[in-house]
C-alpha cells in the first residue's frame, strides 16, 4: 500500500511516524509550503522521526520509522499512491483541493483526517465531475493529541481516542481495489476503532469541532484585556459555566439531528449524542472521573497540561484569537452547524451567542442576528455556501456524484 499524507504539522507528523513504521505500507509526504518540505528532508538526512507516546498510566514508548520522501511537488507526491489523508487544518483543505483535482488518479481514496464539518460537500464542491472516480472519508476529529517537539524529528502523542467516527461515500465510478475502512484502521492500529457514520448530515454534527468554541467563549468572552501571568490550562480549567455553555451547545446540536430524523426517516442520525456521551465513549480509559461534562474534561489524562493559545506581551500573555479554536472551528464548524439548524428549522441561542461573540474578535459577519446571512458565510463550508439551502437539495446534490 503507498500513501500520501498532507501537511506538515503535528498531526502530518504523528500520522507519518506511525504508518511510516506499519509493514508493507510506502509513505509519501506532501507540504506544499517549500521551507516546511526543505526541514523535514534535512532532519530525515541525518536520523529517523521518532514518535513518543504517552500512556494513560503514565508509561511512555517511542516509535522510529521513516517516510519514503517529503516534497512540495505535487506531482512526486501522488505517484502510484491508492490513498491520500489531507492532515491539515480545515481552512487549508480548499489549497489541497485543488492540487488534488488536477493531479489524482481515477479510483483514489481521498482521507479527510480529520475532516471538519463540511468537508465532504466541499470535496465533492472542488473535485467537481471527477469526484464521482473517487472514495471519500471524512473523519470527525484526529485519532490523537499531538505535538511536534522537532521539526521533522521529534513528535509527542499525548493520547489515543478510543473510537473515531468517520463518512464514507463512493463515488458512481470509482472502483477501489481494497478495502478502505479496514485498510485504514490496520494503518492507525487498534486505537482508535473506526465507526462508519451511515450520512453526512450525523458527521457534519458529530462534536469535534464544539468543544473548543465554548469554551473559549466562556473564558474570554468577558475578558478586560489585562495580560495573564501564566497561560491558563484549557481543559484543566474548565468551570462550571463553561462546562454549562458547551452543554447546552451540545443539546442545540442533537436537536437539530432529531429533527433531520424526523424529517428523513431514512436517514440513521443516532450517533449524533451529547458532548457528555461523546467523551465518555471517545476517552473511556483516559478519563477519570466522567461525572459530569466538567469533570470528563478536567481530569482526561489525553488532555494533561493542554493550555490556552496565548501571546506573548512583555512576559505576560494574552490571547491569541488567531489559533485555530476560533478560526478554524467556526468556519468549519459551528457555522456549518448553524446551516445544518436552519435548513431543520432549529433555534440555536447559545450557538448563535457564540459566534456572534467568535465573528467580532475575528472580523467577520456569519450571522446577522439569528440569520445566517453575513457576507462571510460563503467562506465557511455551510450547506448554503454551496448553494444548498433544503435537506433535498444536499441530499440530491450528493446522490448526483455518490453510490
Ligand atoms: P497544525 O496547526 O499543526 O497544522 C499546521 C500545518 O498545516 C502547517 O505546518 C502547514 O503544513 C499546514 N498549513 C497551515 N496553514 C497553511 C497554509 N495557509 N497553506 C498551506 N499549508 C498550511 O495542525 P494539526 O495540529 O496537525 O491539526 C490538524 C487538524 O487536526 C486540525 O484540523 C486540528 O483542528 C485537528 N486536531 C488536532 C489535534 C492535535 O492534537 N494536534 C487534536 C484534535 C484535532
Amino acid at each position: 500500500m503507498k500513501i500520501l499524507i498532507c501537511g506538515g504539522g503535528n498531526g502530518a507528523h504523528c500520522f507519518t511516524a506511525l504508518a511510516s513504521a506499519c509493514p508493507n505500507v510506502e509513505v509519501n509526504v506532501l507540504t506544499v509550503y517549500e521551507d516546511e518540505a526543505k526541514t523535514w528532508t534535512t532532519a530525515l538526512k541525518s536520523d529517523e522521526l521518532t514518535v513518543s507516546i504517552s500512556k494513560p498510566d503514565g508509561s511512555v514508548t517511542e516509535t522510529r520509522s521513516k517516510p519514503s520522501l517529503v516534497t512540495n511537488d505535487i506531482k512526486v507526491a501522488v505517484a502510484g499512491v491508492q490513498i491520500i489523508f489531507i492532515v491539515v487544518p480545515s481552512y487549508v483543505h480548499h489549497i489541497y483541493f485543488s492540487l488534488l483535482a488536477l493531479h489524482i488518479q481515477p479510483n483514489t481514496l481521498i482521507v479527510g483526517l480529520p475532516g471538519h464539518a463540511g468537508f465532504e460537500l466541499q470535496c465533492l464542491d472542488m473535485l467537481g465531475n471527477k469526484s464521482s472516480n473517487h472514495a471519500i472519508v471524512g473523519f470527525e476529529s484526529l485519532p490523537w493529541a499531538c505535538r511536534i517537539i522537532e521539526y521533522g524529528k521529534r513528535v509527542q502523542l499525548l493520547g489515543y481516542k478510543d473510537i473515531l467516527h468517520a463518512s464514507f461515500l463512493v463515488g458512481t465510478n470509482c472502483n477501489l481495489q481494497f478495502p478502505a475502512i479496514e485498510t485504514i484502521q490496520s494503518i492507525l492500529g487498534s486505537k482508535p476503532r473506526i465507526k462508519v457514520v451511515s450520512n453526512v448530515f450525523a458527521i457534519t454534527l458529530m462534536t469535534g469541532s464544539i468543544i473548543h468554541p465554548p469554551i473559549m467563549y466562556g473564558k474570554w468572552k468577558n475578558w478586560d484585556k489585562t495580560p495573564l501571568p501564566v497561560k491558563p490550562l484549557f481543559y484543566q480549567g474548565v468551570d462550571e459555566e463553561q462546562a454549562s455553555i458547551a452543554s447546552k451547545l451540545s443539546d442545540e446540536v442533537v436537536k437539530t439531528a432529531k429533527q433531520i430524523q424526523d424529517a428523513c426517516p431514512d436517514l440513521d442520525m443516532s450517533q449524533v449524542v451529547h458532548l457528555s456521551d461523546w467523551f465518555k465513549s471517545h476517552y473511556h480509559d483516559e478519563i477519570g472521573d466522567n461525572s459530569s461534562l466538567m469533570t470528563s474534561m478536567r481530569t482526561n489524562s489525553a488532555y494533561e497540561g493542554l493550555v490556552h493559545p496565548m501571546k506573548a506581551v512583555e512576559n505576560r500573555y494574552v490571547p491569541d484569537f488567531e489559533y485555530r479554536y476560533t478560526t478554524e472551528d467556526v468556519p468549519f464548524g459551528l457555522v456549518v452547524m448553524k446551516g445544518l439548524a436552519v435548513i431543520a428549522g432549529v433555534a440555536t441561542p447559545t450557538m448563535d451567542k457564540i459566534i456572534q461573540w467568535a465573528q467580532s474578535i475575528m472580523g467577520k459577519e456569519f450571522i446577522i442576528g439569528t440569520d445566517l446571512v453575513g457576507k462571510d458565510v460563503k467562506f465557511s463550508r455551510a450547506p448554503q455556501s454551496f448553494g444548498l439551502n433544503t435537506l433535498e437539495q444536499v441530499q440530491d446534490y450528493i446522490k448526483s456524484r455518490i453510490r
